[in-house]
């Protein structure tokens, strides 16, 4: 590469305004260490991206003429040399982060939110993230979201189900939390959601429904405060179902806790709307805690299950979740008891650059798919403070072989050719075609 023609470090100053500084490479991080980005892996910052400035957070770059990584302590276009600070992009659903942004704490900083944190660059005069698309579904994209149609259809709907809490507390989700799935039930599409559950038996560190007290950061969403009756729940999914076209109504929210632990109602609600049609797909996204439940809701007429983890290894899947009364082992006894029923497995696999690509976990992965017959892999890029996730799991800096997300999921491709693979629950269709 000729000088200047290497994607270019991004730093943003300290009122939060984003520049490219030709005098560094920009890298890309995974566990701590520093690894140059390949261009041909470089998406272009997709619509409805977020760049972040990252406070206390050290931009780390290579020094284009020695390929060493160095760190860039002040804003190089401030005469009075003030702060910089790192810049991470947040992409839209569909992308598979392979690098998370580059950066070194100062000391005693808190936790970054929620938020999952690519590395971004400048290069050839526009913006890039380090990501590679993953589905092109445009389900979650705000671009096609009408919010004049949204506020009215909540009106409607409101007027519509006036006794059905599950309206106000979706009305909620769509204007103030900014939910996908919520906005597409007001616009009469694809999947609607359905939470259920106030409580979990897990305490994901990354949970985006509760934070214990005293943590750095909040949840970036409140969970339901009630269980809603069999009849609120399949009043509105029939009413979605008998709307749409390919319809699917999912359980298991960001907006809850565990839905399986309101197993009895959903599986009340789910026999009330099999009663009426057999139209639709009926889904669950779930910690597949609890395989008896799974069971009883396969047999009322559910028709597929999303299992959420972070890894397919005890310690670390134990680690990051901290399971209450269950393990890693119960998870499993679930995807059987689905698989047995002829129910579509999804895993959501919360990924995260340096820990999901490595040796290990894909191994341990290739050998899950196989065993468990899984139909499909959700790739979720885990919203979670990149470094703490290492120290949560003990592999800080820790120098494991990786061989990169990109070839994870190229590999699986080639391997599985019946494993599907994307982002988004998939319609009844695709379901079929799968099984
Ligand atoms: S399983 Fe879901 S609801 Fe439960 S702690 Fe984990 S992220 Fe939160």
């Amino acid at each position: 590469m000729k000088k200047k023609d290497f994607p270019q470090l991004l730093f943003a100053d300290e009122a939060g305004k984003v520049y490219p500084f030709e005098g560094l490479e920009a890298a890309g991080m995974k566990a701590g260490r520093f690894f140059h980005l390949d261009p041909a892996e470089f998406v272009k910052l997709p619509d409805f991206s977020e760049l972040f400035m990252l406070p206390g957070r050290v931009p780390i770059g290579f020094d284009p003429e020695t390929g060493v990584p160095g760190p860039l302590l002040s804003d190089p276009y401030s005469k009075e040399k003030k702060k910089c600070f790192a810049v991470a992009a947040f992409i839209p659903p569909g992308h598979s982060i392979t690098h998370s942004a580059a950066f070194e704490e100062e000391s005693g900083v808190p936790m970054l939110p929620l938020f999952s944190y690519a590395a971004c660059v400048y290069y050839k005069n526009a913006f890039y993230a380090a990501a590679i698309q993953v589905d092109r579904d445009f389900r979650h994209d705000e671009r096609f979201m009408d919010s004049g149609l949204i506020e009215k259809n909540i009106k409607n709907y409101t007027d519509l189900f006036p006794k059905n809490r599950l309206v106000p507390h979706l009305a909620n989700c769509a204007t103030v939390n900014a939910c996908a799935n919520a906005k597409n039930f007001f616009l009469g599409r694809f999947e609607a959601p359905i939470p259920t559950s106030p409580v979990c038996n897990a305490q994901c560190q990354g949970c985006i429904s509760l934070q214990p007290d005293g943590r750095d950061f909040p949840s970036t969403q409140k969970r339901i405060a009630f269980v809603p009756t069999a009849q609120e729940i399949a009043e509105l999914s029939l009413f979605h179902i008998e709307k749409v076209e390919d319809p699917i109504v999912s359980f298991g929210q960001g907006c809850e806790g565990e839905p399986t632990l309101s197993g009895d109602v959903i599986e009340k609600a789910i026999q009330l709307v099999r009663q009426k049609t057999s139209k639709g797909s009926i889904n669950i996204n779930s910690n597949a805690s609890r395989p008896q439940t799974v069971g009883k809701l396969f047999d009322a007429g559910l028709n597929s299950i999303r299992v959420s983890l972070n890894s397919v290894r005890e310690p670390y899947y134990s680690l990051y979740y901290q399971p209450k009364g269950y393990s890693l082992a119960t998870v499993i006894e679930s995807i059987k008891a689905a698989k047995k029923r002829g129910g579509f497995v999804s895993l959501n696999y919360l990924s995260m650059p340096g820990f999901t690509d490595s040796v290990e976990e894909f191994q341990a992965l290739k050998k899950f798919i196989a065993e468990h017959k899984i139909d499909m892999i959700q790739w979720r890029n885990l919203n979670y403070d990149p470094l703490h996730y290492f120290r949560d799991l003990g592999l800080l800096g820790k120098n494991v072989e990786l061989l990169g997300m990109s070839h994870v999921i190229h590999n699986l491709e080639k391997e599985f050719p019946c494993l599907l693979m994307g982002y988004f629950n998939p319609q009844l269709p695709a379901l079929k075609n799968a099984t």
